[in-house]
């Protein structure tokens, strides 16, 4: 017979995913390696909560003593008030991805600022410091990438999105937590803003869908000096990373990212460094 993968047993510890829906989550398959390789006794499971159940399930995770949570799409700007407290920079930005339980109490954080930052780095690694950089989108993933920029002291940050009330506001909430210049980028003078970016976000859902073709933004300004971070990552190269490649930039999608978030979130919950060549293999043909 053959042996099980996972001894589990009464004591074993309860990480989960909390999202709406989270079938496609690639967590369980980066945590859960990671989790066998270090040999600790901690399982990671994906539950799908509808939004009408979050409350619920997140006094559940304090019920049943987990030892913590990632939290995703849609939940994230809606759980920190659920929590007993939240980091100050997740607080600040208003999302959270990531709860660790400590004698009982519940507290948020965002590791995708982190993610962010460290994707950055792994393609350029001064990161964003004194660069140019342009992000398109306004949702929650570019509320932590525009904090991250600004705590790495990005020269400028300009942002674009579809809604531009959107754009507006994230603008406004960059410039109260430091940025050095920040501006909104208006449909006409993207093609010149992408041109003159040194780094290029997309924090859009544009790309997600993986028989789609459309790009978030014009690439026939893109230049060969620049850098295109990607966060929507799928089984295949997204159309936005095809296209800054082939104009010679250096791009990744948000697999990257994916794997940096989730190696700081589990550096919280386990107190130990995450095995991230572990976890990358395990997003391998994923
Ligand atoms: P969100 O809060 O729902 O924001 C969605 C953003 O996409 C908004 O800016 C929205 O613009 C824009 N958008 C949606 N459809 C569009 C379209 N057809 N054309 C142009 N813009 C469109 O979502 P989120 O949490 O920020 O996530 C954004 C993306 O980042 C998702 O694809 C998510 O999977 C990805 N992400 C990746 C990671 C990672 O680790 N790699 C982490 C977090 C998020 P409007 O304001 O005009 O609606």
């Amino acid at each position: 017979m053959a042996e099980p993968v996972l001894d589990i047993t009464a004591q074993t510890q309860l990480l989960a995913v909390l999202g709406h829906p989270v079938h496609h989550s690639l967590s369980p398959h980066i945590h859960n390696a990671a989790l066998q390789a270090q040999g600790l006794d901690i399982v990671y499971l994906a539950f799908d909560v509808p939004p009408a159940r979050l409350s619920a399930a997140i006094e559940g995770l304090r019920a049943i003593r987990a030892l913590g949570a990632n939290i995703t799409v849609p939940h994230k700007e809606v759980v920190p008030a659920l929590l007993d407290d939240v980091d100050p920079t997740a607080a600040r930005v208003g999302a959270v991805n990531t709860i660790v339980q400590r004698d009982g109490r519940l507290s948020g954080y965002n590791t995708d600022i982190e993610g962010f930052r460290d994707a950055l780095r792994s393609q350029l690694p001064s990161g964003a410091e004194d660069r140019r950089c342009l992000v398109v989108g306004a949702g929650g993933a570019a509320r932590a990438v525009v904090a991250a920029l600004i705590a790495e002291r990005a020269a400028a940050v300009a942002i674009f999105n579809r809604t531009s009330t959107r754009a507006d506001a994230l603008c406004a909430a960059a410039r109260s937590w430091g940025a050095r210049s920040c501006g909104v980028v208006t449909e006409e003078a993207l093609p010149k803003a992408v041109e003159s970016a040194d780094i290029v976000v997309n924090a859009t859902t544009v790309g997600l869908d993986p028989a789609s073709k459309e790009v978030p933004f014009p690439v026939d300004t893109v230049t060969c000096e620049q850098v295109v971070l990607d966060l929507v990552y799928g089984p295949a190269p997204t159309p936005l990373v095809r296209h800054a490649l082939e104009r010679g930039a250096s791009a990744i999608d948000g697999r990257e990212m994916l794997l940096r978030q989730a190696a700081s979130s589990y550096r919280l919950w386990t107190g130990l460094e995450a095995p991230l060549e572990v976890m990358r293999a395990a997003l391998t043909n994923r």
